[in-house]
């Protein structure tokens, strides 16, 4: 028989499962491996495709990448379904789909909506583990929605932080993220965010904001802020002058300036494409990242394919090794 008819076997991993098998250092491990890859060109995301679909009011798109270094070649497929709720799902839906990369068959099918989350807070948590100081004891949340206790739990692990300060558009949603911090015995507050800035070493923002929520004014110098809510056009979270006193750093440029937090900053002139450092040649030692305790860094956390296939393809290992994939012939 050839090759080509024979059985191929697929790995499908579920929502259920990827939750049971991989957790936050994995995570962790994966994006940062594969930030470093693509600052040594040796991972490279495709073009985003992102269509309204005219149904369902539904924005639906593809993510892909390879990663010549991890042997990962695949694609997130899914969007944004803004009627789901009514339904009892997630309005975010999205599935990885994994290729051998030596012979472009079908490898695995992996739920990706716990993923997304779990690979976000760890691109966040990465910039922390990287850029922020040694001594941070304050860490600021804006933002309070699903992506929220992910980022929070990621953050917590890379300092010894011994506070919460949060803030949200809509305060309703933020016992979510006292809840977190009353389980891991950490004070937790709310409070304008102004004061949020004052008190903050370390912030994460991540919202669905179309306009600046925080004052370049009210950031004070030693603080690290991962914007993680900007992933589209139009879409913002700081002020732009932010990026002029800032170290800039970011998952992939080309997202950054076009789609990212630093769209603004670009449009305005307060930086150029050439100010913004890829975090992968920090965590490769190619590039500084924080050089003094009065920097303020900035990393603004666009979401990338290859993020996305890197914690997928470790789910999917661990499922197998674990016995609790399902493996389909096709
Ligand atoms: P969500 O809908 O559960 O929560 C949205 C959050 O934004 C809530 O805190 C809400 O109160 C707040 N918000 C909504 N409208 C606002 C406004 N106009 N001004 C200020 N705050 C507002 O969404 P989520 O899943 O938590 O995602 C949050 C954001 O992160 C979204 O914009 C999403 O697209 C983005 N995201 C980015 C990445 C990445 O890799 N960078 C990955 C996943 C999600």
């Amino acid at each position: 028989m050839p090759v080509s008819d024979q059985g191929n076997a697929v790995t499908v991993v579920s929502e259920a499962v990827c939750e049971q098998v991989i957790g936050r250092q994995d995570a962790f491990t994966a994006v940062e491996n594969v930030f470093a890859a693509m600052a040594k060109q040796n991972a490279y995301n495709f073009p985003v495709v992102r269509e309204a679909i005219g149904h369902a009011d539904a924005l639906y798109g593809f993510k892909s990448g390879f990663d010549r270094e991890g042997k990962v070649l695949g694609l997130k497929s899914g969007g944004y379904w803004p009627g789901n709720t009514r339904l009892n799902l997630t309005n975010h839906q999205s599935t990885v789909v994994l290729f051998d990369p030596d012979t472009g068959r079908l490898k695995s099918l992996v739920g990706g909506n716990y993923l997304t989350a779990l690979r976000t807070a760890a691109s966040s948590a990465v910039s922390i583990a990287h850029l922020a100081r040694k001594d941070a004891k304050v860490l600021g949340m804006v933002g309070a929605g699903h992506q929220s206790t992910f980022q929070l739990r990621a953050a917590l692990e890379q300092r010894d932080f011994e506070s919460v300060v949060a803030w949200n558009l809509h305060p309703e949603t933020l016992p979510r993220l006292a809840a977190v911090c009353e389980e891991l015995s950490l004070p937790f507050e709310t409070v304008d965010r102004k004061e949020l800035c004052a008190r903050s070493d370390v912030i994460i923002t991540i919202t669905s904001a179309f306009e600046a929520l925080l004052d370049s004014d009210w950031v004070k110098p030693g603080t690290h802020i991962a914007c993680m809510g900007t992933d589209t056009v139009g879409k913002q979270e700081v002020d732009p002058r932010l990026f002029a006193r800032a170290r800039v750093f970011t998952d992939e440029v080309v997202q950054s300036v076009t789609l990212g937090e630093a769209q603004h900053a670009i449009a305005s002139g307060l930086i150029r494409e050439t100010d913004i450092v890829p975090i992968g040649d920090v965590i490769n030692n190619a590039k500084p990242g924080r050089t003094s305790d009065e920097d303020i860094t900035l990393f603004d956390g666009t979401g990338v394919g290859l993020q996305d296939l890197a914690v997928a393809s470790v789910a999917a290992e661990l499922a197998v090794s674990e016995n609790k994939a399902q493996i389909l012939e096709l």
